[in-house]
């Protein structure tokens, strides 16, 4: 082969301009590789996700005509890295030039770019393809440090893609409506939540593979990946999202519930769009029971990191879905759902590759403590925790709110140091790439940063959990109280973490009330709360 152009396993994009043509003379690899599995212990179902789509885009590519080369374990096992396979592959088949795209992680763009300076054939990085903003052009978005908001950036990007605009101005008048959006799921909600499609594709061969290579792993492991790993099931997955879910998708985003079995839409049926006011649905099918875990969110974050589906896709997918919808959907759902992804999910990756590597390192909190063991394993007798690592630790997933709300609000407030919940976060979930699960880990949940990606802390005591779930019903804690022995962990932990970093926030107005609200209270009940969490903290391995 004259040309050698690799293919990392979160680059499948088979509309890139790469295949546009086909040609002899270049060979495309794909490798499953142990510096991959190992850089941290992964959830099982992701390994195999990837490793499984990787297979199915090989597949692709050479019913396509071109010529591809498609590595397991087993072939590269030989191999000490990356740059140790593509020297050997290199001198195998006689390659004259290499060609890659730019990893969008930082670790391999820079073993990457290293290679490539020390090679004797000419190397060329090419785009992805994938996102809205080109790798290019993000300097003019993004400076290192500074602290970037959302809102000015998504409206930006909204103008210059012309999404869900009427001329210059926002399509209603209004950038945001998150205002009519944030609802907790009542009893009678539950009726009409549809199930989540879930595939059935087979990779037995790959755990087989996954223990003759020792790779370590966590989670429950199934021959079965639920995931999608094609072109043709991510677009299922999307046409699923948009007939079942986008009609209530912002109504419901923060909403958090128990893993019940519930009334739900059976998978296959035709189910009426949910109406926009409260009017009841008419279920035109016979109703089944089951599980319900991900409410009526996409679950396309593994399509779309794998760049199996690109951005530009889901959003004008969704779009037209509202626009045909004859107002079945309201403005706000469509809004809330087009925010995430032209929004927060370009957000964050402007907001790694400014900062990176130093970002990896801050700790603003100087938080030290080590994760409690029970994140691993969801024993622990706090309900909505237990919920969150149990149904993370059995489907690789959870929505948004249990990522920030649940899990991270606890580490945030119980001081655990930054580069643990980094690690966790980056092995646990289905879609956790680097970018961005890093900007959100330690920037979003864990204010390591400063500020850079959010103006505030996202604290919050049991309250807020009591709020937006039904959680806390089920809890051996109370919400309601504070310092007595049973009183719910997160309250005492809240104040605690409120009181130590007095100097942070009580200059911020977010936050001036909380503090206003502290300060009243009597200095034995102050004191009270605080020995609380100082029991807590010590006994974190026992909660
Ligand atoms: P939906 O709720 O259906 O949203 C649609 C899409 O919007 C998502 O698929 C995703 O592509 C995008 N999106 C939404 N919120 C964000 C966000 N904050 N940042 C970037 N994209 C967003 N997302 C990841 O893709 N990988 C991660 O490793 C990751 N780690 C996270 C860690 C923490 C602590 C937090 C608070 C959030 C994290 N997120 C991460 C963002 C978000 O939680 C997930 O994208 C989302 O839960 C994926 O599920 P979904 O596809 O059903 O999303
Ligand atoms: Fe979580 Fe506290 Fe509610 Fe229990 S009482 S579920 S620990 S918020």
């Amino acid at each position: 082969a004259k040309r050698l152009r690799l293919i990392l396993g979160d680059q499948l994009n088979a509309a890139h301009s790469w295949y546009q043509q086909q040609d002899d003379d270049t060979l495309y690899v794909l490798a499953e590789l142990k510096q991959e599995t190992d850089y941290v212990k992964h959830h099982v179902q992701k390994v195999c996700a990837f490793f499984a789509a990787m297979q199915a885009f090989a597949n692709a590519l050479r019913n396509a005509g071109h010529r591809v080369l498609h590595l397991t374990l087993d072939d590269t096992a030989k191999y000490q890295d990356l740059p140790a396979l593509l020297t050997g592959l290199m001198s195998q088949y006689q390659v004259r030039e290499f060609h890659y795209q730019l990893p969008d992680e930082y670790r391999l763009r820079q073993q990457l770019s290293l290679f490539c300076r020390e090679l004797s054939i000419p190397a060329m990085a090419f785009e992805t393809e994938h996102f809205y903003l080109s790798d290019s052009e993000l300097k003019d978005y993004f400076f290192e440090g500074k602290k970037h908001r959302l809102e000015h950036f998504y409206r930006k990007l909204r103008c210059r893609f012309k999404l869900l605009m009427q001329g210059d101005e926002p399509a209603g008048g209004q950038w945001n409506y998150d205002a009519e959006n944030r609802q907790k799921l009542k009893a009678t909600d539950f009726a009409v939540v549809p199930a989540p499609l879930m595939f059935t594709n087979d990779v037995s061969d790959i755990l087989t593979r996954l223990k003759r290579h020792n790779v370590k792993t966590i989670g429950l492991a199934h021959s079965s990946l639920l995931w999608p790993i094609t072109r043709h099931q991510a677009n299922e997955l999307l046409q699923y999202f948009c007939r079942h879910c986008l009609a209530n998708f912002g109504r419901f985003q923060d909403a958090m519930t128990h893993e019940l079995d519930m009334l739900a839409a059976p998978v296959n049926g035709e189910l009426a769009l949910a109406p926009a006011s409260d009017a009841k649905v008419e279920q035109v099918t016979t109703p089944e029971y089951k599980k319900q875990w991900s409410l009526y969110h996409s679950r396309l974050s593994f399509a779309l990191n794998a760049k199996i589906l690109s951005p530009q896709h889901v959003v004008d997918t969704a779009i037209a879905t509202y626009q045909q919808a004859d107002g079945a959907i309201t403005l706000a759902q469509i809004e809330g759902f087009v925010r995430q992804i032209l929004g927060w999910r370009e957000f964050i990756r402007g907001v790694y590759w400014a900062n990176m590597p130093e970002y990896a390192c801050l700790n603003h909190l100087g938080a030290k403590r080590e994760l409690p063991s029970w994140f691993w394993s969801g024993n622990t007798n706090m309900n909505c925790m237990q919920q969150a690592i149990k149904q993370s630790l059995d489907y690789a997933y959870a929505h948004h709110i249990q990522r920030l709300m649940v899990t991270g609000n606890f580490c945030l407030i119980a001081g655990i140091d930054p580069d643990e919940v980094d690690a966790w976060y980056l092995g646990i979930y289905i879609d956790a790439i680097e970018w961005v699960e890093m900007p959100n880990t330690r920037g979003m949940s864990q204010f390591a940063d400063g500020g850079i990606v959010g103006s505030k802390a996202y604290a919050a005591s049991g309250n807020y959990i009591n709020k937006m779930s039904d959680y806390c019903s089920g809890c051996q804690y109370e919400v309601k109280q504070s310092h007595s022995d049973n009183a719910c962990p997160l309250n005492a932990l809240y104040w605690h973490f409120m009181q130590q970093h007095i100097d942070d926030f009580k200059a911020n107005p977010r936050t001036r009330m909380v503090y206003a609200n502290w300060l009243k209270k009597p200095p034995e009940a102050q004191q009270l709360i605080l020995q609380r969490a100082e029991f807590l903290i010590r006994n974190i391995d026992n909660l």
